[in-house]
């Protein structure tokens, strides 16, 4: 029997207060559509390495992460000490700074599709100026999307990314409010399904102007060969590929999944990991499609791409500081082996506690689905036992553990101790499901 952990303490009168308050002022008490559990709300104070602190001073062992970009933890001196002495010369220009310039340099060294480069400051934006770039390339207004791929928040991004069933490969709209039309130009496939992809694109060569795709979908890796058959589908029909590589860019190599898995696409995104926790994204891809943002570019095939905060500097500098630690100093080596640990130790207090499990997520990624067959698509997702798994999230955060229910990170604060106390809470929470 797994020993009991320390529990985190009731809220205070307090914190109840502020989350009574936020709950008043902000719909579902919450900046975004990601809304916890009641009961389990916290409001944060601060974060420092691999903890995250509420206003009660209750400590919460963090694989969250920020949603993903805190790839150094929280607070990283070096972080720390880049923005205050970059804060001098001001946080913003809007006119192009050295320091953006030799940001660009940087991802054409590292990323292979990328010899051009635009600055954002979020991933949707991101995305959405990559969808629109390759569909005034092409003339063509089709999108492919993956079910159960999440994209970001705007009209043409959000189908199908939750458990919702779709019908055939017509997409679900995820919310009221999207453009009239715009569902018709939407197809949704199953992840890791190569013949569903060839058959799409060569049943309609014209329609497609992209397939968008992280080449790590959320916990799911791609089966071996996947990737390559969507490069060669989209060749063959004048499609581009579109990698979304918000999540796996600085994460899973220094070229982020397109060198890891050895696929390049025409057009990638990048975000989160880029800068350690500082909005900014990036679209890369070849110049051939790149060029066409430039508004001296030929007219019918023009992308219009504008934003106050695009290359912001505070988070360009923040970059080059990330960017030095985790690609020149080793830290992605690092990320990969404390990845492949979190997951061992996680499968091992599952088999033990006799619970099916599929242990998912390549480099620093990690999420253990309850499901007795591999996980390789959303339709895996969803046939996995989600009730058991969101009372599994839930008591890990009883016993102090912070982590997003579809995906965990690790960061480079955490050691293996850390890794150890996740898999005694995980092991306790196990034993509670039971009881
Ligand atoms: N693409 C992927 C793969 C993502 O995971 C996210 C965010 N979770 C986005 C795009 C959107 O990024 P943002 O939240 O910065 O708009």
């Amino acid at each position: 029997m797994a020993s009991a952990p320390t529990l985190l303490n009731q809220p205070s009168e307090e914190q109840r207060r502020l989350v009574r308050r936020s709950k008043e002022l902000l719909p579902a008490g919450t900046t975004t559509s990601v809304v916890p559990p009641d009961g389990l709300e916290f409001i944060v104070d601060h974060g420092d390495g691999a903890y995250l602190y509420d206003v009660d001073g209750r400590r919460y062992l963090d694989f969250f992460l920020g949603a993903g970009p805190l790839v150094l933890g929280h607070a990283h001196p070096r972080l720390v000490q880049t923005i205050q002495q970059s804060a001098e010369k001001g946080t913003h220009h809007f006119g192009l700074h050295r320091r953006t310039v030799e940001l660009a340099e940087r991802l054409v060294q590292y990323v292979p599709s990328a010899e051009m480069v635009r600055f954002a400051a979020s991933g949707s934006e991101a995305t959405f100026h990559a969808l629109r770039l390759a569909r005034a390339v092409t003339g063509r207004q089709g999108v492919i999307k993956f079910d159960g791929a999440y994209h970001g928040h705007h009209d043409l991004a959000v189908w199908s990314y939750e458990q919702t069933p779709i019908d055939g490969t017509q997409p679900t709209a995820e919310s009221r409010g999207i453009q009239a039309g715009v569902s018709e130009n939407i197809v949704v496939l199953p992840f890791n399904d190569p013949s569903a992809l060839r058959q799409a694109l060569e049943d309609a060569p014209e329609r497609f102007g992209a397939v968008i795709c992280e080449p790590h979908m959320r916990s799911i890796p791609p089966n071996p060969g996947y990737l390559e058959a969507m490069r060669e589908a989209c060749d063959r029909t004048g499609t581009v590929l579109i990698f979304d590589e918000i999540v796996t860019g600085f994460r899973l190599a220094p070229g982020g999944g397109q060198e890891y898995y050895g696929v390049t696409p025409d057009v990638t995104t990048l975000g989160k990991a880029m800068t350690g926790g500082m909005p900014m994204s990036a679209v890369v891809g070849k110049r051939a499609f790149m060029e066409h943002f430039d508004p001296a570019s030929a007219p019918e095939q023009y992308a219009f791409h504008c934003g106050t905060y695009n290359g912001y500097y505070l988070a360009a500098e923040c970059a080059h500081t990330t960017l030095d630690i985790l690609i020149e100093e080793g830290g992605i080596e690092q990320l990969h082996r404390l990845g492949s640990l979190a997951r061992e130790k996680l499968e091992r207090v599952f088999i033990d506690a006799g619970e099916p499990v599929s242990m998912n997520g390549h480099g620093p990624m990690f999420h253990p689905y309850f499901s007795d067959r591999r996980v390789e698509n959303n339709a895996d997702v969803r046939a996995s036992n989600l009730e058991k798994s969101a009372a599994f999230h839930c008591k890990l955060v009883e016993g102090g553990i912070y982590k997003e229910f579809v995906k965990g990170y690790v960061g480079l604060p955490h050691t293996e101790a850390h890794l150890d106390e996740l898999a005694r809470i995980a092991a306790w929470a196990l034993a509670q499901l039971k009881v």
